[in-house]
This record gives C-alpha cells, structure tokens and sequence, in this order.
C-alpha cells in the first residue's frame, strides 16, 4: 500500500504535464502493465492519441544516469495488451477543454476497444 500512495504524484504530475504540453489533450489514457509500469499518452477530441509517455515504477536495468528502462517491457516492447492490469481515462479539468459525457465514452471505446481487437486479430 506504501508503493500505491507513492506513485500518486509522479502520475498526477504525468497527468498535468501531457495536458499543458499538448493543447489539443482533452484528456490523458492511462495503461497500467502487469510490471508495474504505466503508460499515459495525451487524447484529443477527436479520440487520437499523442506521443506517449511511460513511467517505470518497477525494477530498472538502465544504468545510472540513464531513464529507467523496464526488462519486462523491454522484451515484449511494452505494448502487449495481455499484460494490462488496469486501464483508465482521465479528463483535463481545463473549461476550454470540457467535453460532454457521451465523447468520454466514444472516446474510451476508440481507444482502449481498438487495443483490445487489434491484440486478439
Ligand atoms: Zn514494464
């Protein structure tokens, strides 16, 4: 439980930062692997996803000096949707930002519906 209060604010830091570096984040996608690793990447709109951003929260093989480098991902490349523990969508609080609840959910489908079909193709 000490590790889950810990992670918080890099990922609440994650969080504000897509939204203020990329204009057109409504929102942020949130991919938690079974490493432990999270990957976030900025949503617009339209339902497309921005440059993401992993966070390595488990064990690194990087040297020092270096960003952290997960082996589990490292091996599969990270994206493998059979390792998804958890998935969530986070919506920028940003008036100017605002979309209504039914292009949440258009939007959550597009993206984590797609991941999940193109796996299973
Ligand atoms: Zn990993």
């Amino acid at each position: 439980m000490a590790n889950e209060r810990r992670q918080l604010p890099v990922v609440e830091l994650a969080f504000r930062y897509i939204l203020s570096e990329n204009q057109t984040a409504v929102g942020v996608a949130l991919v938690e692997l079974d490493c432990r690793c999270l990957k976030m990447c900025g949503v617009t709109r339209e339902g497309n996803i921005l440059a993401p951003l992993t966070l390595v929260l488990g064990p690194s093989v990087a040297p020092a000096n270096r960003p952290p480098v997960c082996p589990v991902c490292l091996k599969d490349g990270g994206v493998n949707p059979r390792r998804v523990v958890r998935h969530a969508l986070a919506w920028s609080e940003d008036p100017h930002k605002s979309i209504n609840a039914h292009l949440k959910r258009k939007i959550g489908r597009r993206i984590f519906g797609s991941a999940v079909d193109a796996d299973i193709a």
